[in-house]
C-alpha cells in the first residue's frame, strides 16, 4: 500500500494536461441533453489513445460510452457526466465531471497494472441528467450489469458526500371544460381554470401535513385565452419528491385524488399524464461514502460528512438502486456559490476549479484503489448495499 498515492499521482500529474484542456473545451462547447456528440467523441478518443476497450454507443444512445480496462472481477466504476443546461452552458460544471471520471479511471488502471492486482475498472459515460435521466436508459440497456460499486464526483461549493437525493415524479395535469361568453352567457360554460386553481389550494392544505422531506410544487402552464371566455382547456405541471419511494407512490396516489376532486367540483373533465423522467430517491452507500471523505482529506480537501441528505432529484438516484454507488462533491470555489448560475459557470473553467479537479481524481482513484486491495471494505460496501437496498 505504501505506493498507493505515488502512482496516482504520478498518472494524474501525467494526464493533467489532457484532462484540463478536455475540461476546458467541454466548457466552451456546451451541448444540452443527448447532444453532447463532441464531449462524448473526445472523451471516446482519449479513452481509446489509452488502450481502453469502449462500447460506443450504449444501446440507442450516440452519446454514451462504456469503457473498460484490465479484466476478471471485482469491477469498480466511475460514472462521467458531460451535458450542458440550456442557455446557461456549464452552469452545474459538468464539464469537471468527466475528466475527473477519466483521471481516476486510468490512475487506478495503472495501480491495477503495477501491482498485478486482478479486477476491471468502468468508466460510464452518462448523457442527458440534467433534463432526460440518461442514466436510467443505461440501465435498461443493460450498461451498469456486473459493476461491484461505482461512484461519481460533481463540483460543489463544499467537499463530502450526498447523504441522499429525493425521488421525484412528474405530473402534467389538464382540465377540459367548456367554452362560453364570460359575461353574456356564462352560466353556459364550464371553467377549466377553476379546476387549475381548486387543485393549487388543495395541495395548498395538503403541504401542511406532508413529512419534512416531501415536496410539491407546480406551474400554471395554461390558464385560459382571454377573460371574457370561459377558459375551456387549463393545465398544470407539478413536481412531488420524497426520500421515500414507496411514500412518494402514496403522494402520488393523494395527488390524483385531489385531481379527480377538482374534476368534481368543476365539472371539467381532468387528465394527469406521468413523465416517464421519474428519478428513485438516491441510497448513498455509506462505507463508500466515508471512503472518500477519509480520501478527500488525505489528498488535502477540508472534506466532512454533511448534516443530511439533499432535496435535489438525480438519475444518480436509480443507479444506486442497482449497484452500491456513491455521488460526491468537490469544491471548487472558496465561497458558497448556488450551482445552476452564471458565477458557478465561470467557477467551473477557473484556475482553481481544474486543479481541484485533478485532486479529485486523486481521491476518487484512492477509495478504488481500496476497494480493490481490501476484500473487507468490499464486503462491507455489499453488506450495506443488502441492508439499504435489496
Ligand atoms: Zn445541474
Ligand atoms: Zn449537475
Amino acid at each position: 500500500m505504501m505506493n498507493l498515492p505515488q502512482t496516482i499521482r504520478d498518472t494524474i500529474t501525467h494526464e493533467s494536461k489532457t484532462l484540463t484542456d478536455l475540461a476546458l473545451k467541454i466548457h466552451a462547447n456546451p451541448e444540452i441533453a443527448y447532444e453532447e456528440h463532441k464531449a462524448c467523441k473526445w472523451q471516446v478518443t482519449i479513452l481509446k489513445k489509452w488502450g481502453w476497450k469502449v462500447t460506443h454507443p450504449v444501446g440507442k444512445l450516440d452519446t454514451a460510452y462504456r469503457a473498460e480496462s484490465g479484466k476478471g472481477k471485482p469491477v469498480f466504476a466511475f460514472l462521467a457526466e458531460y451535458d450542458a443546461l440550456r442557455d446557461l452552458g456549464h452552469g452545474c460544471g459538468h464539464n469537471l465531471i468527466a475528466p475527473v471520471a477519466l483521471g481516476a479511471g486510468k490512475a487506478l488502471a495503472n495501480l491495477l497494472r503495477d501491482q498485478k492486482i486482478q479486477g476491471k475498472v468502468v468508466i460510464l459515460g452518462t448523457p442527458a441528467e440534467e433534463s432526460a435521466g440518461g442514466k436510467l436508459k443505461m440501465i435498461k440497456a443493460g450498461a451498469l450489469k456486473g459493476i461491484d460499486a461505482a461512484i461519481m464526483a460533481h463540483p460543489a461549493s463544499k467537499t463530502g458526500p450526498d447523504l441522499g437525493t429525493n425521488a421525484i415524479r412528474r405530473l402534467h395535469v389538464s382540465f377540459a371544460g367548456k367554452a362560453a361568453h364570460a359575461s353574456c352567457s356564462p352560466e353556459k360554460g364550464l371553467n377549466a381554470l377553476d379546476g387549475v386553481m381548486l387543485l393549487f389550494q388543495g395541495v395548498n392544505a395538503w403541504r401542511q401535513h406532508l413529512p419534512e422531506a416531501s415536496r410539491v410544487h407546480g406551474i400554471v402552464t395554461d390558464g385560459g385565452v382571454a377573460p371574457n371566455i370561459v377558459p375551456e382547456s387549463a393545465s398544470c405541471t407539478f413536481f412531488l419528491r420524497s426520500s421515500d419511494d414507496a411514500y412518494l407512490d402514496d403522494m402520488v396516489a393523494r395527488f390524483e385524488d385531489m385531481v379527480k376532486g377538482a374534476g368534481l367540483m368543476t365539472g371539467c373533465k381532468p387528465h394527469v399524464d406521468h413523465d416517464p423522467m421519474a428519478y428513485k430517491a438516491l441510497r448513498a452507500n455509506m462505507p463508500l461514502c466515508e471512503a472518500y471523505v477519509a480520501a478527500a482529506n488525505r489528498i488535502g480537501f477540508k472534506a466532512r460528512m454533511p448534516d443530511g441528505p439533499g432535496r435535489g432529484s438525480s438519475d444518480f438516484g436509480d443507479v444506486s438502486h442497482e449497484l452500491p454507488g456513491a455521488h460526491v462533491g468537490f469544491a471548487i470555489t472558496r465561497r458558497k456559490t448556488p450551482g445552476h448560475s452564471i458565477a458557478f459557470r465561470k467557477a467551473a473553467c477557473s484556475d482553481y476549479a481544474l486543479k481541484q479537479m485533478l485532486r479529485a481524481a486523486e481521491a476518487l482513484a484512492l477509495v478504488g484503489g481500496r476497494f480493490f486491495a481490501e476484500p473487507e471494505f468490499q464486503g462491507q460496501i455489499a453488506e450495506e448495499f443488502r441492508r439499504t437496498v435489496k
